[in-house]
Parts: structure tokens; C-alpha cells; sequence
């Protein structure tokens, strides 16, 4: 029997389909329970190592996905394989999909301004069955009481909080107790990729699994940021030798 959950260096990862898990999130909204996804690359399970208070954090989420190949190569090396990648960006894709059709209501948080405006533009326009709850740029005063109260009056159906690693699964994980409702997931940078302000790899690209070296190109300044990956690699491999003696 394949288990429920794949622990990788202690966070444990939902063992899905990206098609089987919008279809449990999809019942969730339907039941009005609330929900915290995050969604989880390398760098995220590296942070909880060291982090206590993050490491806390995940730990109230319902579901953790795997978001970057490196968590899915990963399983593959314990021997425990995720059928494949659950990411952020086809999750939000696929939700506003389900969305438009259901009319569910959608809450966006996070990103620049101009990236926000964009977003919601295109959701409008692409998407005419979303009920816009309401939208708030990821640049505001956390300590303000009026965002959380803003978010519960709404009712959202779902929350798109796309204040980038750590801050989203932060923010998400520090507010949910006074929400009702929604399923709220952590994005990442997804508004500025739908809103066309950055682009995605290629698919051939995605294809070969080098998005992150992609990423890299585009982005150099990440490079400091990625040195965690092959650390990432060296922990998985040492935990499963120490296991194996
Ligand atoms: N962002 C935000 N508030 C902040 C910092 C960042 O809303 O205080 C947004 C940023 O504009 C971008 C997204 O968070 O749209 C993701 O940022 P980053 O590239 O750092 O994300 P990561 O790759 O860490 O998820």
C-alpha cells in the first residue's frame, strides 16, 4: 500500500496527483473547510532545519505539496516516489479554472501593485465566473488588524497569498485562526508570472526539469539563494546512509 505522506527531512509531503488533489481541495470549498496549503521546494524543508518557528508553522498545515522537482527526486532517492511535481503556479491555474466555473468567490493577496492590477485584469478577463472577493498588494503594515478583518468579511471561497517563501506560509499560518472559511495556499511569485511581468521556463525546459536553472538565468541574483539545493541533496543522502547503518 503507498502511504498517505512521503516525510522528506521531516516535512511530510502529500502523496497525490496534481488532478486528485484539486479535486480534494475543490471538496473542501464545497464543505467550507478551512484549509492551509503550502506548497514546498528544497528551500522550504531546508528552512524548517533551521527555524523552529517555521518548522511550527508547517506543521499547523493541512496538506504540503511538492512544488520543486528537487522534493520529487528527493522521494525518489528514500524510495518513497510522489507520482510528480504539485506546484504553486498549475495549482493557481488550475483552481481559477474551477473558479470560474463554480463562481467560486477569490481573495488575492500579495506582489507588487502594478503586478496585482495586472492580475486581477487578467482574471477578468480570462476568467469571468470568479467572484474577485477582494485583492490587497504585498506591501502593507502586518501589525493592522483592518487586512485579516477585510479577508473575513469576504468570504472567500479561496486565498491566493503570494508574499513569496517565508513570509506567505508566515502570514498564512499566523491569521488562520481568526478566519471562518477559504482555502488559503501559499504561491510564491505565481501573480507575476499569470499577469505576464515574468515568465515562466519553457515547457521544454520544465520538460528536462531545469526550471530552476531557468529561474538562475533570468534571475543571477538568485544564485546565493540556490546554493541550498545542493545542500539540500547532501542532507537527503546523509539522513538516508545514517538510516541504512
Ligand atoms: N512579495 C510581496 N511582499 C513582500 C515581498 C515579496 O508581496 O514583502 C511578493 C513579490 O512581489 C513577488 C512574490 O512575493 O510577487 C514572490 O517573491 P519571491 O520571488 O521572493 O518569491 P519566492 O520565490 O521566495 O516564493
Amino acid at each position: 500500500m503507498t502511504s498517505k505522506f512521503v516525510k522528506i527531512l521531516g516535512v511530510p509531503f502529500i502523496n497525490t496527483t496534481r488532478a486528485a488533489f484539486i479535486q480534494t481541495l475543490q471538496n473542501r470549498i464545497e464543505n467550507k473547510e478551512k484549509t492551509f496549503v503550502v506548497t514546498a521546494n528544497p528551500e522550504i524543508v531546508m528552512h524548517t532545519l533551521d527555524d523552529s518557528d517555521y518548522k511550527k508553522t508547517l506543521e499547523r498545515a493541512d496538506f504540503i505539496t511538492a512544488d520543486g522537482i528537487g522534493i520529487v527526486k528527493a522521494a525518489q532517492l528514500i524510495g518513497q516516489p510522489l507520482p510528480e511535481r504539485v506546484s504553486g503556479y498549475d495549482m493557481m491555474m488550475d483552481l481559477l479554472e474551477v473558479a470560474d466555473e463554480k463562481r467560486y468567490r477569490v481573495f488575492f493577496l500579495g506582489a507588487a501593485d502594478h503586478v496585482l492590477q495586472d492580475t486581477l485584469a487578467k482574471v477578468k478577463s480570462d476568467y469571468p465566473g470568479v467572484q474577485i472577493a477582494g485583492a490587497q498588494n504585498g506591501f502593507f503594515d502586518w501589525n493592522d488588524p483592518v487586512l485579516p478583518q477585510m479577508i473575513k468579511d469576504a468570504k472567500p471561497d479561496l486565498v491566493f497569498v503570494a508574499l513569496g517563501f517565508p513570509r506567505q506560509e508566515n502570514w498564512i499560518g499566523s491569521h488562520l485562526g481568526h478566519f471562518n472559511q477559504g482555502v488559503f495556499i501559499g504561491i510564491g511569485g505565481s501573480f507575476d508570472v499569470l499577469s505576464g511581468n515574468a515568465k515562466r521556463a519553457p515547457e521544454v525546459w520544465q520538460k528536462l526539469n531545469l526550471e530552476w536553472f531557468y529561474r538562475l538565468v533570468k534571475q543571477p541574483s538568485r544564485w546565493k539563494r540556490m546554493l541550498v539545493l545542493p545542500k539540500f541533496a547532501v542532507t537527503v543522502i546523509g539522513r538516508k546512509a545514517a538510516n541504512k547503518r
